[in-house]
């Protein structure tokens, strides 16, 4: 049992008169869950971002339960009950497609007894003790985070000041803010995420430590930042996400070579590019149409790639040549931060090297380019350019003819090309293969 005065502020039970947590917003499955526990003479409770959100009347994407029974204790109510994990252990009801995560209450101390890990920044690394439901409390990330809905009497349970902060739209860490970054780096990234995604401001000490600490990320697992980049930028946020992170100076920690290449970038074309594609990718999940990591990560690693491009062709590297080197240079540092998997970052750099083929116009490879797998992301890309520097619109203008009647768009081209011609001085009549290697241009 914790020490109460070690609390941040008093318990408080919240009856189910002065909330507004509502059983019918609860999923059946997990209110099956709930009460079998709780029949079964164990405290059974919702907890985590499913509380959160139901207070503020949105529609949580699953429902986690805290309960005082052991993980065994909880597969042995269950026939669809299988366990995981071995940092956590965990107790997954699983019902069709719905899984119900029961997590037994844990605690964050450290009295030898349990089965606790840690390494020597101070990051957790295995950890198993189980503990009471105000230790349980203390050790998640924020206060908004750590209510719990109880089946027993429907009130809401709050050791640490949860139910005000969610009442006033603030995340704020629980307990000392540098320590508990320091434990696991991800939070900071966090605190940014779930403010985005709930339009919360940041309590002010628990941003203030966020600048500091944020090269701490660079130790965090990367398979855990390429989940974590996919919350941030894939779940309908991503604008308000990335603002974010450039507000509390984190993103050099998540792409380090994007966050110099922006600060480069005078003209802050790449900037106002990549928030028109964040922006776009958000309507889309509005609109329920579907986004691709691979299409993401281009855009956000775009301005690394013009910036490297641009430096390979300074020391006189040929422009095809130096384009591949940058795709492969910009995809191989930046997987060290966060793993992206092959199976994204080919597609990214097919996107990237497309972009330089759109103003190819022979027969031959226009057909090719239209039939190519990755023709339509890029294509995409080459409109998202547009946006933002209002240089593509004849090739624009072209691949969207060429989509509709590839014969028709050629001819066009052709005359446009021959008037072009008779208009021009005998001095500046280049060949015609001048224009078909027009080299990306940073900033465009
Ligand atoms: P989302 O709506 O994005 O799912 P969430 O708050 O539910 O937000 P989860 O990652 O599903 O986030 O985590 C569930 C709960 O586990 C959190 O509400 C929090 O109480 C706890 N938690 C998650 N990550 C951490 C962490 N890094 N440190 C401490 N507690 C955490
Ligand atoms: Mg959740």
């Amino acid at each position: 049992m914790t020490d109460p005065t070690l609390l941040p502020t008093a318990p408080r039970t919240i009856p189910r008169d002065q909330h507004a947590i509502s059983r019918k917003d609860i999923s059946p499955s997990a209110l099956r869950v709930l009460y079998r526990l709780h029949e079964a003479g164990y405290g059974a409770y919702l907890v985590g971002g499913a509380v959160r959100d139901l207070l503020l009347g949105e529609h949580p994407k699953d429902f986690d339960i805290a309960t005082d029974a052991t993980p065994e204790q909880v597969k042995h109510l269950f026939r669809n009950c299988r366990l995981i994990g071995r940092r956590f252990r965990l107790a997954h009801v699983v019902y069709g497609r719905e899984i119900i995560e029961v997590a037994t209450f844990r605690a964050n101390i450290d009295d030898g007894s349990g089965d606790r890990e840690q390494d020597q920044e101070g990051r957790v690394l295995r950890d198993n003790v189980y503990g009471s439901i105000e230790d349980d409390a203390v050790r998640r990330d924020f206060t908004a985070n750590a209510l719990y809905y109880a089946i027993s009497d429907f009130s809401v349970r709050d050791y640490v000041g949860g139910f005000e902060d969610v009442n006033n739209r603030v995340m704020k860490l629980i307990g000392d803010p540098e320590t508990r970054y320091r434990e696991d780096p991800v939070r900071m990234l966090r605190a940014v995420r779930l403010a985005a995604k709930l339009r919360f401001r940041i309590d002010h000490e628990s941003a203030e430590q966020i600048p500091k600490l944020a090269p701490l990320l660079q130790e965090a697992s990367a398979a855990r930042l390429f989940e974590e980049c996919l919350k941030l930028f894939l779940s309908g946020h991503a604008e308000a996400s990335f603002l974010g992170l450039e507000a509390h100076g984190l993103l050099a920690g998540l792409l380090p070579e994007t966050a110099v290449a922006l600060a480069s970038n005078r003209s802050g074309a790449l900037r106002r590019m990549l928030l028109e594609g964040l922006r776009a990718t958000d309507a889309r999940i509005a609109a329920d149409e579907p986004v691709s990591p691979a299409f993401l990560f281009a855009l956000l690693l775009w301005p690394a790639y013009c910036r490297t491009l641009a430096m390979l062709q300074a020391q006189g590297v040929h422009v095809a040549e130096a384009e591949r080197r940058a795709a492969d240079r910009v995809t191989l540092h930046q997987v060290t931060t966060v793993a992206l998997p092959r199976r994204f970052s080919l597609p990214m750099q097919e996107i990237w090297l497309l972009q330089a083929r759109f103003t190819q116009r022979q027969r031959k490879r226009v057909v090719r380019l239209l039939s190519h797998p990755r023709f339509r992301a890029a294509y995409d890309f080459l409109q998202l350019r547009q946006s933002a520097s209002d240089s593509h619109a004849e090739d624009i203008a072209f691949w969207a003819e060429a989509q509709r009647d590839p014969d028709h768009a050629l001819e066009v081209a052709a005359l446009t090309a021959e008037s072009d011609e008779e208009g021009e001085s005998a001095e500046s009549r280049g060949p015609r293969r001048r224009r078909r290697r027009r080299p990306v241009v940073v900033g465009h």
